[in-house]
């Protein structure tokens, strides 16, 4: 009988000043601009030229110079750099890095529930949140961020057709009551979001009586029921910011928010709510997402060194990039 060998695989251990060093000098080396999400690391943050929530980066996008974008984020937002920007390299330093939430709305699976609600009568136009692949957004008429849901579905959605809402439950729900517009709501959700506790809420809020909550509207109800304020990460960094005086800010959203959230604003104290394990029901570490956590210092380098992996053009990105300009650029 053979025996097996157990093979170990010893991480070598890479001084993250010495890669941000590297970082800097392959960027200008092979004329690289980095767009780095809210939700990375915070060293990851620091090498970036720019930051911010999804739709600034989708902006920032279409003002790169450089003959390169790498995206420091997951695959959908990679591919709407793409889609904005037809001919320039787009780098995502892992495409394993993807999303619960994008992932729970597929474009055969959207296609199928509009043929449904078409049979049915419904006069609707489908909304998808920015969470979505470039195949589900060219079957959208509208594509909207947290930043700007409220003003596109107000302003743009014509008050006599039905809603379809993709993917994101939570946010969906939240939008129908800021708009007073019903909808017909996918249901998905984020797995970041979902877990948050609010027994872990209420416990942080005792133990920091005078905090200010903020929240994700991606959260559940149940913690957007006790939160002062409810935003996108850009509107929260811009809340934060607006505080004068030295506050506790309880953070319900992906934990290297807090990382954007001191740099903007270093007088406040930001504490992360915790999140829950759905498995076993105790709090974890579970407010960080899997994905984003992949952009790692080393992995931006070896895609800056490489050149790869690059999100290459498929041809449903014309369509999802019409549908993108509108939403969001114009
Ligand atoms: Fe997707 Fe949630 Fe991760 Fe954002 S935090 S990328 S919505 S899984």
């Amino acid at each position: 009988m053979s025996r097996g060998v157990a093979v170990e695989t010893v991480e070598v251990y890479e001084d993250p000043l010495d890669l941000m060093d590297e970082i800097d000098a392959l960027k200008r080396d092979r004329d690289v601009t980095i767009l780095a999400h809210y939700y990375v690391d915070g060293e990851v943050q620091d090498v970036a030229d720019f930051t911010g929530d999804s739709l600034k980066l989708a902006r920032d996008a279409t003002r790169v110079q450089t003959s390169t974008i790498l995206f420091s984020g997951v695959h959908f937002m990679a591919e709407t750099a793409k889609m904005l920007n037809p001919d320039k390299t787009v780098l995502l330093p892992d495409l394993l890095a993807g999303c619960s939430l994008a992932e729970s709305c597929t474009a055969e699976a959207l296609e199928t529930r509009q043929d449904q609600l078409r049979a049915q009568g419904l006069d609707f136009q489908t909304v998808a949140y920015i969470n979505t692949s470039a195949a589900v957004k060219s079957l959208c008429d509208w594509i909207v961020t947290s930043g700007n849901a409220r003003e596109v579905i107000e302003d743009k959605v014509p008050s006599e057709k039905d809603i379809l809402f993709v993917p994101d439950r939570h946010l969906g729900r939240y939008l129908q009551e800021v708009t007073g517009r019903e909808m017909i709501l996918w249901p998905g959700s984020c797995m970041v979001h979902e877990v948050f506790s609010l027994q872990d809420l209420n416990r942080a809020r005792r133990n920091n009586p005078d905090a200010v909550v903020i929240s994700h509207p991606e959260c559940p109800r149940n913690i957007l029921e006790v939160s002062d304020f409810i935003g996108g990460t850009e509107a929260m960094r811009r809340e934060v910011v607006s505080v004068e005086a030295p506050t506790t800010f309880l953070v319900a959203t992906e934990a290297n928010m807090i990382h954007a959230l001191e740099q903007s604003a270093p007088r406040h104290s930001f504490v992360p709510v915790p999140g829950i394990m759905a498995s076993t029901g105790e709090t974890c570490a579970c407010n960080r997402c899997p994905h984003m956590a992949l952009n790692t210092l080393a992995a931006v380098r070896d895609c800056l060194r490489d050149g790869t992996p690059e999100i290459t053009w498929q041809p449903f990105f014309e369509s999802a990039r019409e549908v993108v300009t509108r939403s969001l650029l114009e």
